[in-house]
């Protein structure tokens, strides 16, 4: 893993490199949050993110943040950013404060269920297969209404958006497209249904530019801040 100085100069690359995608654009890099990406790196990953202010962290995976967690700050905030079985909706309930990766609607009425019975007002986020990739989670743009529906209905969960991850692919256009879809999605969404769904979670360390071009509210960078991933 990095040490912390590289990780503050990575850091400050990343805002470089937000900062110049806002301004082709005309957004201000203010709208634009980093969500560092932990997952595979030490919890040393998450205290030195906490350490230069960052207050949320991604992780993809239920069981390696519930080991992470207890050794991090109370007010760091956790956010799953990777599949969700629905057996674990409960565990993934009790460890993360976010979820990024609703992609069914019987996986929201039963993390709705759940957190009423515990007590809890999650924010979730809806993901969308926006570039239509057989490869990635996420209910096809067709579907996205329906999701919207039963996740809107679970009165314990607080829908803040949508998310995407783009196709693996050497051709940029796939990225782009994928994220403008996510955007038009969103859109047309929040339109027919007279909601405010503010965050758009899309983009990652070699599609940022992209994301944040088409109207990108939260990019989870892992490997441009944290270095290669060991392989697991
Ligand atoms: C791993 C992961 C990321 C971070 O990827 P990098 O390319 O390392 O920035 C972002 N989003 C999801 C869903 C991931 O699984």
């Amino acid at each position: 893993m990095v040490s912390s100085d590289q990780f503050k100069a990575h850091y400050e690359g990343v805002l470089t490199r937000i900062a110049t995608a806002c301004a082709r654009v005309g957004r201000d890099p203010a709208s634009v949050r980093v969500l560092p990406v932990t997952k595979t790196n030490p919890v040393e990953a998450a205290l030195m993110a906490y350490g230069l202010g960052l207050r949320a962290v991604g992780e993809n995976r239920v069981q390696e943040a519930a080991g992470k967690r207890p050794m991090a700050p109370s007010d760091l905030r956790w956010e799953l950013i990777g599949h969700l079985q629905s057996n674990k909706a409960k565990h993934a309930l009790q460890v993360f404060d976010v979820i990024q990766t609703v992609d069914s609607p019987d996986l929201a009425v039963r993390l709705g269920r759940l957190a009423g019975e515990m007590g809890l007002r999650p924010q979730v986020l809806l993901q969308v297969n926006s570039g239509d990739d057989p490869a990635k989670f996420g209910c096809d743009l067709a579907d996205a209404p329906r999701l919207l529906e039963a996740a809107l209905a679970q009165s314990a969960l607080v829908v803040r958006g949508l998310m995407a991850v783009a196709p693996l692919s050497e051709d940029p256009a796939d990225a782009d497209r994928t994220f403008v879809e996510l955007r038009l999605c969103r859109d047309s969404l929040a339109a027919r249904f007279g909601v405010v769904l503010p965050e758009l979670s899309m983009g990652m360390s070699g599609d940022l530019e992209s994301a944040v071009a088409a109207g990108s509210t939260c990019v989870r960078l892992g490997s441009t801040l944290f270095g290669r991933r060991p392989s697991v």
